[in-house]
């Protein structure tokens, strides 16, 4: 799929990170700007972070113009991915229902889906009468704890296969003449007079005109290395998957009330993940509260499922902004840019923010999609609140 070569002593842009972001940013580089001088640096195996451990949702049901925009960018960036990389990523735009239950919950729908159309992002008020024929499997008897009162549909959102994304974005990089470099990790960087000249790695120093940062929940401890602090927590967030079963449910289900947003896979096992742990890690692992949690609220939504196996869990490290938006910027060294803060939802934003920082790395400036997303607007104040972008408020 792709060539594993012997690092060279020198490359014209380097990217650390060997996740969906530090893929598709070289990807980029090489296709729109013929900058082919590239290695990407991965310190495990490619998409072995957040990129191979998320629960694959899609979309762009996002509150502000700003966010609007890039999500919807990506979104479209994943209609043409499988035809761009030549690789099946398996996009499916099933839908995404997101459910209310109370009469406040859908008062905040009902302004998240005028916001969204507003924004030019499909959305459509559901009855509960729709939310029953969508979701047969749903409890909406008289017997359940919460009442269903209505929802919303995002037609276009869906799920992509993970390893996929990696795998492709790698394959179409390498065919461009990108080196990928794994079991290679960056251990310091190399600066003067203000502006970065390479790095230290286990496999010995190589020197870039420029470098991009894009390595998820290690953001802070590379950004140390480099002599700078990010305004990042990173935080557990696990999902974990179900026994195979027959096709049964036909789109994303969300719940903001129950913290739930599950799916099932074309395997036909329900992907399912919950809140984060609250407290900041970097163990890759779940924890069983978390579990114990996010199964209860699965099963207040659909009680028909409690005999259902748990078949495997696990944890990946999120990157999280205090307005959970992303940073695709400038760092204080000349040279070296960072894009992070991906947090519980950058899969979706692969193409869209691999796209924009190739276009930071190859033009010094962020493009139209990506200009609020800066490292300053956090002394300035200006935050981009999408804390509860998800539907669920991570
Ligand atoms: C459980 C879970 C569920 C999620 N669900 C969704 C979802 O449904 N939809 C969605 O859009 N997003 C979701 N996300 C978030 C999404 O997975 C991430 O935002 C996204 O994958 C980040 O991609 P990345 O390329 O920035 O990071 P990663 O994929 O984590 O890649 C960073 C890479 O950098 C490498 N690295 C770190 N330090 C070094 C070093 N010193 N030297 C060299 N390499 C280094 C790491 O090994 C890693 O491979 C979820 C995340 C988790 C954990």
């Amino acid at each position: 799929m792709w060539r594993t070569p012997t690092p060279r002593k020198a490359y014209q842009v380097l990217l650390v990170g060997g996740g969906g972001h530090g893929l598709a940013t070289a990807y980029y580089l090489a296709r729109d700007w013929g900058i082919r001088d590239v290695a990407v640096i991965e310190k495990g195996w490619l998409g072995g972070g957040n990129t191979g451990r998320n629960t694959t949702l899609i979309r762009s049901n996002y509150y502000y113009p700003t966010s609007a925009r890039f999500y919807q960018r990506s979104l479209k960036l994943f209609e043409r991915l499988s035809n761009d990389l030549n690789y099946n990523v398996m996009f499916s735009q099933r839908g995404i229902v997101t459910i209310a239950f109370s009469p406040h919950e859908l008062n905040l729908i009902s302004r998240q889906v005028n916001a969204m159309q507003l924004n030019g992002i499909d959305a459509q008020l559901l009855s509960r009468e729709d939310i029953q024929n969508l979701l047969p499997l749903c409890d909406l008897s008289d017997r359940a704890r919460d009442r269903c009162v209505g929802g919303y549909l995002h037609a276009s959102g869906g799920t992509a296969r993970h390893d996929a994304v990696a795998w492709g974005f790698a394959r179409a990089a390498d065919a461009f003449g990108v080196d990928i470099l794994q079991q290679c990790e960056v251990r310091g960087f190399e600066a003067s007079h203000g502006r970065v000249s390479g790095v230290h790695t286990s496999m010995g120093r190589i020197s870039a005109e420029r470098i991009g940062i894009a390595v998820a929940g290690n953001s802070t401890v590379v950004a140390d290395m480099a002599g700078f602090r990010l305004p990042i927590r990173s935080h557990t967030l696990q999902a974990f998957v179900s026994e195979p079963l027959k096709p049964l449910l036909h789109t994303i289900v969300m719940s903001g009330l129950h913290h739930l947003y599950v799916s099932q896979s074309d395997k036909g096992e329900l992907v399912a993940g919950g809140d984060g742990d609250s407290y900041t890690s970097y163990s890759q692992r779940g924890s069983f509260q978390t579990i114990e949690r996010a199964t209860l609220c699965l099963l207040e939504v659909f009680p028909t499922l409690s005999r259902v196996r748990l078949m495997r869990h696990w944890g990946g490290t999120v990157d999280l902004t205090p307005d959970r938006s992303p940073i695709i910027d400038r760092t204080p060294l000349e040279g070296l840019y960072i894009s992070t803060g991906w947090g519980t939802g950058g899969f979706k934003a692969i193409p869209g923010g691999g796209r924009s920082f190739a276009h930071l790395l190859a033009h010094d400036r962020t493009d139209e999609f990506a200009q609020a997303f800066t490292l300053e607007r956090f002394s300035r104040g200006a935050l981009i609140d999408e804390g509860a972008a998800s539907g669920v408020a991570h």
